[in-house]
């Protein structure tokens, strides 16, 4: 099972703050989950880059 490195950032400060492994497979789109962002101190939607 190919397993690739996913990396999600905060949409509102563009900052790195997650890394997540995911299964190429069962999700081919992007990973969009909403997190809690330390620079903000709030929850919000971070998006996975490239
Ligand atoms: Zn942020």
């Amino acid at each position: 099972m190919p397993r690739e490195l996913a990396i999600l950032a905060c949409t509102e400060c563009k900052r790195r703050n997650y890394t997540t492994t995911r299964n190429k497979k069962t999700s081919s789109n992007r990973v969009e989950l909403k997190k809690y962002c330390p620079h903000e101190r709030k929850r919000t939607l971070h998006r996975e880059v490239k």
